[in-house]
């Protein structure tokens, strides 16, 4: 079994945990329609994205 050659100080330990908070967001909201929406996708509710409208979606 591959074992550590050293223990992990606390600075290193700290630093491995630093992006521990971050978290991915599987869905934001659409800054047009408020509907959810996948992240660098255009909006699957008005077609929306990056503020205009890129695709007529019909209703
Ligand atoms: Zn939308």
């Amino acid at each position: 079994m591959a074992v550590p050659k050293r223990k992990v100080s606390p600075h290193r330990r700290g630093n491995r945990r630093a992006h521990d908070s971050l978290k991915v967001e599987a869905f934001h909201e659409c800054s047009n329609c408020g509907e959810l929406k996948r992240p660098h996708n255009l909006c699957t509710q008005c077609g929306h994205y990056n503020g205009r409208e890129v695709i007529a979606v019909g209703l």
